[in-house]
């Protein structure tokens, strides 16, 4: 769908000289306060993606800002061969918030923090003595762990991986949810680790099945290996608890966050329990800019805020009314087969005559005024700042009303 003149020049240069991995939407965004983005034409949208569910606490939320001003007036940069106070506080913060880590890898995006896990349970496995074979990794189809090729590897999903063979070994993809599956896989003797995330993000919002996650972690139990969750994009708080794994009454072996961690500013993080926190040691591993004190300085604010009664009764309220304003816009216009997620996490199936649509909705929705996620091409994604109004969040249906009506009225019948 044609949006109106933006400033073609400006998006012309990202046509010329980015490398052409992304496809963004023709619009230029410009500033942003709490749940609104205004491009340079002065439109203003509601945001319901928050980035890629990063800005959890909105934009421009004035405690991130002073926390990131008073940093940037002291000290940038030290590198990790001296210390500096944020990311001292934030690790002990992260440790006492989790219930289960003593020790905190900090790095610079998600990826890097699954890489980050990825090479401590190889470690771990090395250290026990088990042969490079026996230390494999398990995944589930239509995880996302991140673009690094470890990580991409990781992500049970042919389309990320296509042409970057060879992929490094030791990854096996299993069906999420199937935990008779996963039973089954043990049976070889070769596992050290699972990995997965607790509601899939970008394969389409997939929350695990009740009592999944707890039977994976009886059966990692059982035979001897590592549970691995991934809340880079369902943690910090976005369904309804600080650490998704929270409601699924586990204790993790280790934890990746990022995205929401920052806010928006680049921070990653692995948390280590107690059977793997001293396996990596010095010299083991390591980043430049991880737990840069900027970075931390911003996190140890999200961190409080996110972990907060406010916040998180909140997320519950405004999921409770994004679900039922969305299921009140299928029964007008029944263009969903299914909502599902955690808390505000949702993603909306579009129905089978609208699949591989999703793309065309999320044009329409920008010209109403809405910024919206899609999780693959069938699914659309809300994941709106968890600070998100009554006010911005009747908006925000009221637009998508509009744009999905607009999407049907171009739809060949
Ligand atoms: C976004 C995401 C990643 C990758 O994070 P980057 O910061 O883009 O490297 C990994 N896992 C999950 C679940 C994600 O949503």
């Amino acid at each position: 769908m044609p949006m109106t003149a933006h400033d073609s020049s400006l998006i012309d240069l990202g046509k010329r000289y980015w490398l052409p991995v992304y496809k963004p939407r023709e619009v230029v965004l410009e500033r942003g306060e709490g749940a609104r983005i205004w491009d340079t034409e002065g439109r203003d949208y509601i945001d319901f993606g928050a980035g890629i569910a990063v800005n959890a606490l909105g934009h421009r939320d004035p405690d991130l800002v002073a926390a990131l001003v008073g940093q940037a007036n002291k000290l940038w940069h030290s590198s990790n061969v001296f210390y500096t106070e944020p990311p001292l506080r934030l690790a002990e913060e992260l440790v006492k918030a989790s219930g289960f880590a003593e020790r905190v890898f900090f790095c610079n995006s998600g990826a890097e923090a699954n890489e980050a896990a990825i090479k401590l349970v190889r470690k771990w496995a090395a250290a026990q003595g088990r042969l490079p074979e026996k230390r494999v990794i398990v995944t589930f189809r239509g995880s996302f762990h991140g673009r690094t090729l470890a990580a991409v590897t990781a992500t049970a999903q042919p389309k990320y991986q296509e042409g970057y063979e060879p992929l490094p070994g030791g990854f096996r993809y299993l069906d999420f949810n199937d935990a008779g599956a996963l039973e089954a896989a043990f049976a070889a003797g070769d596992i050290a680790a699972v990995m997965l995330e607790p509601v899939q993000g970008e394969g389409g919002v997939l929350p695990a099945a009740p009592g999944f996650i707890k039977r994976v972690r009886e059966l990692c139990d059982a035979h001897g290996a590592l549970l691995v969750l991934d809340e880079i994009q369902c943690g910090m708080g976005r369904t309804g608890t600080l650490f998704a794994y929270v409601q699924d009454h586990v204790k993790p072996d280790i934890v990746t966050l990022a995205k929401a961690l920052g806010c928006g500013f680049p921070i990653g993080a692995m948390l280590a329990g107690p059977k793997v926190a001293e396996v990596m040691q010095f010299g083991a591993h390591g980043t430049t800019f991880g737990g840069n004190p900027m970075a931390a300085a911003v996190a140890r604010v999200a961190l409080r805020k996110l972990s907060s009664p406010e916040v998180l009764l909140n997320v519950e309220r405004q999921a409770n009314d994004l679900r039922a304003g969305l299921a009140r816009l299928n029964e007008e216009l029944g263009l969903f087969a299914e909502l599902r997620g955690r808390g505000l996490m949702l993603g909306a199936v579009l129905a089978e005559p609208y699949k591989g649509k999703a793309g065309a909705i999320l044009d329409h929705a920008a010209a109403h005024g809405l910024l919206l996620l899609q999780a693959g091409p069938d699914v659309l994604r809300f994941v709106p700042p968890l600070t998100l109004g009554d006010a911005d969040l009747a908006e925000g249906l009221a637009r998508l009303r509009a744009a999905l009506k607009s999407f049907l009225d171009s739809e060949p019948h």
